[in-house]
């Protein structure tokens, strides 16, 4: 006879996620030391479902920003309509769902932004992948080049179980963190030690690499017109590139965030399934790893 999980991992599968797991929420919840816990957002879950989606490797056959950029939109866009259709099969059946946002941040769970839950964490414990060197998660099929996505249910769910596979060699790898223009990945771990002990990212070195036109750098430009002197002209202040950049990042993320060349650490990620498809010699694809280094 099919179960519950059966049903759904088939269904998640047929819309479309690349990798699906369950995590009991309740087992979760004891792992996580701050306010990203299930509980905080909602009582009474009893699992979290957790899926990835792809973003397409053609992108990497481009320079062109934009063209970057929308792929992992376009990737989000997929995992935004996964929650939504897992959390509607789940209520067809009496169930209750609360669909994850993958984006947005809670600004009242800690100082720094926050998502409702911290969806590489998720995952890792929903046994569909592992947080990398750099804290990106990476996925068996498409190494760090997915978005996640989590549901949680009331619904008595069968927690998937480790597939006991080491993703990210660590240390032993290290790509990620040598390519990174704002030093923000590890380069240092003491010798033998296991990548759960050293992983980590500097978000706010970060931040200064990838959001080119996040928030601090609105903080910076609007703190530097009220204080500059001589006064700036009104007419150059207005029409500077900047505000359109500023403008396109709030229409459609543009440079909002992964726009160090779109995530040079995500891009450049060794893990062997990144690149098991295409092969990095694929000339067609011009972000391969020597476009990187030179
Ligand atoms: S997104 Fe860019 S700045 Fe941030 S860790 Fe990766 S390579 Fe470094
Ligand atoms: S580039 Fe290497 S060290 Fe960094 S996350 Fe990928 S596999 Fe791990």
């Amino acid at each position: 006879m099919t179960t519950l999980t059966e049903e759904l991992r088939a269904f998640g599968g047929a819309r479309g996620a690349d990798d699906f797991g369950i995590v009991s929420a309740d087992v979760y919840e004891a792992k996580v030391p701050n306010l990203q816990k299930p509980s905080t957002t909602a009582p009474g879950m009893r699992s979290i479902i957790a899926f990835t989606k792809h973003m397409m490797t053609g992108a990497f056959a481009t320079r062109d920003i934009p063209v970057q950029s929308l792929n992992s939109h376009y990737a989000i866009d997929q995992c935004e309509r996964l929650s939504f259709e897992i959390g509607e099969w789940l209520e067809a059946r009496g169930y209750l769902a609360v669909p994850i946002p993958p984006e947005a941040a809670d600004m009242d769970l800690q100082r720094s932004p926050a998502g409702t839950l911290d969806l590489k964490w998720v995952c890792e414990e929903a046994n569909i992948g592992q947080v990398g060197l750099d804290l990106n998660f990476l996925s068996p099929g498409y190494g760090a080049r997915v978005y996640l996505g989590a549901v949680m249910t009331d619904a008595p769910l069968d927690p998937t179980p480790p597939r006991g596979e080491e993703l990210c060699p660590g240390m032993k790898c290290g790509r990620c963190a040598v390519i990174c223009p704002t030093q923000a990945v590890p380069l240092k771990a003491s010798q033998g030690a296991h990548l759960a002990a050293y992983r980590g990212l500097n978000k706010r070195n970060c931040a200064s690499g990838a959001e080119r036109l996040g928030i601090k750098p609105l903080y910076l430009n609007l703190e530097k017109l009220v204080t500059a002197s001589p006064v700036p002209d009104v007419d150059r202040v207005v029409d500077h590139r900047y505000w359109k950049e500023f403008w396109q990042s709030v229409n459609n993320k543009l440079g909002a965030f992964a726009a160090c060349l779109q995530g040079r650490c995500s891009r450049r990620c060794a893990t062997v399934a990144n690149w098991s498809q295409w092969g990095e010699s694929d000339s067609r694809l011009i972000l391969t790893k020597d476009a990187f280094y030179h």
